[in-house]
């Protein structure tokens, strides 16, 4: 079974328990930790979700 290293836009659920993801709101980009304005469409709207 082959996965890709890493998807860009959907969740990773299920490894990420007690991490806290950020996601923009608009078109979905995964954000860096602690960034307000998504490097995509620059919007700030990013989406704080924290997994536990
Ligand atoms: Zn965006």
């Amino acid at each position: 079974m082959k996965l890709p290293p890493f998807r860009p836009l959907r969740r990773l659920f299920g490894s990420t328990h007690g991490e806290v993801l950020f996601e923009c709101r608009r078109c979905g980009s995964t954000v860096e930790p602690g960034t307000n304005v998504c490097p995509s469409c620059e919007q700030r709207s990013v989406a704080r979700y924290e997994m536990e």
